[in-house]
């Protein structure tokens, strides 16, 4: 580890080799489904651009966001890769997404008929993925309209103005009984698309969590978020180590103040802590303004100075206070929050687990302050 004297006061550093690594290493596990990778919410904090083109370079077909913003914003970088966005406002604006060449993810009825209608003012046949609703009751054709919404789209098809493209739905990743159950509701599904004349190219079901483990929820392609940043899906204690997957990003810092104090020092508001002996403080520049959860208050670890410390009292909206107790630490030293913990950091899980919640959370929330950094490999 190099202290670097010219590093950033503060930098998420994103390793796009550890983005390739993932990617190649689920491709290969998955084959011969291929990849989509989800680069929404700026590819989980990592930013959309290079993860979309790291992705790519790996081998992964398609790149799925959420909204149409965040597919332009790709399109407008030059990607050409097959794009799928699936959440729409009523007021979306389809014909440009038609014309750029953005598949739609289709929920209902209303929103085939708004993709039908673009694509004859686009003069194009707009590409579509239907999606069923198969148990996680949020987004989705409901059951009982989808043989309705299949024949429509059969009929679309047919004068030329849509291409079902794919079929899809999403899991809850409830339990193996309630991931069968999407599967085979998913299944039947496909049957009633088939039974309306419908060849869809794509079928999927998986995100990262049900792609790794479940073979039978794997169909043509695989929607892969998480595990392209080494995050780990699961809530249980697995580490994105034990996943066979690198984590890419690496919050870091450096210390900016550094403080001997005596026992009984109060620390930060609310002196919610206080030290049981003298010790070393050191403070680093990153609050919950940068996404560093004020739940992680007291729990929360660093990596500074060789070891694993803990942040003592309240995380403020810029800074947070380390224990050090006797030993060196300087200003300038660097800290790092969460990164690999083959380098000895703590992982954005630990951070997730020390906040209660998921390691989703801890990457996608780094705040705009925070400069993504794509430093080349060595
Ligand atoms: C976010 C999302 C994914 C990716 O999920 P991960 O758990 O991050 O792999 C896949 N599909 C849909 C519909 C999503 O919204």
């Amino acid at each position: 580890m190099t202290a670097g004297s010219d590093a950033p006061a503060r930098e998420a550093r994103v390793d796009l080799d550890a983005v390739r690594r993932n990617v190649a290493a689920i491709a290969e596990r998955v084959r011969p489904a291929e990849v989509m990778v989800v680069v929404k919410a700026d590819a989980y904090g990592h930013g959309a651009v290079p993860v979309a083109e790291a992705a790519i370079d790996a081998g992964a077909a398609w790149l799925g966001v959420a909204d149409l913003a965040e597919a332009f914003a790709l399109r407008d970088a030059g990607i050409t890769a097959p794009v799928l966005a699936w959440l729409h406002a009523p007021d979306a604006p389809f014909v440009e997404a038609v014309v750029r060449d953005i598949d739609l993810g289709i929920s209902s009825a209303d929103q085939l008929e708004l993709a039908a209608r673009a694509a004859g003012e686009a003069g194009s046949t707009a590409n579509v993925h239907l999606k069923i609703d198969t148990g996680l009751s949020r987004n989705g054709v409901p059951p009982e309209q989808w043989e309705a919404v299949v024949a429509a789209a059969a009929e679309h098809e047919r004068a030329g103005r849509i291409r079902v493209r794919g079929v899809f739905s999403h899991l809850a990743n409830t339990s193996p009984a309630t991931d069968a159950a999407q599967c085979a509701a998913f299944e039947h599904a496909l049957a009633a698309a088939s039974a309306a004349g419908l060849e869809p190219d794509v079928r999927h079901l998986a995100s990262t969590a049900a792609a790794l483990e479940r073979p039978d929820a794997r169909f043509d392609l695989v929607r892969i978020g998480i595990g392209t940043y080494g995050v780990s899906p699961y809530g249980d204690g697995r580490t994105a180590a034990d996943l066979g997957l690198t984590p890419a990003m690496t919050l870091r810092a450096r210390v900016v103040a550094v403080r001997r104090v005596e026992q009984g020092t109060g620390v930060s508001y609310d002196h919610t802590w206080h030290a049981e002996r003298a010790t070393t403080l050191a403070l680093v520049p990153l609050g919950y303004a940068d996404g560093v959860p004020r739940q992680a208050s007291g729990r929360g670890e660093v990596l500074l100075a060789g070891r694993r410390r803990p942040v003592v009292g309240r995380i403020a909206m810029d800074q947070f206070v380390v224990d050090v107790g006797d030993d060196e630490v300087a200003v300038g030293d660097p800290v790092v929050l969460f990164g690999d913990p083959a380098t000895g950091a703590p992982s954005a899980d630990d951070w997730a687990a020390a906040a209660d919640t998921i390691g989703y959370e801890i990457v996608t929330r780094i705040g705009a302050r925070v400069p993504r950094t794509y430093p080349e490999p060595a």
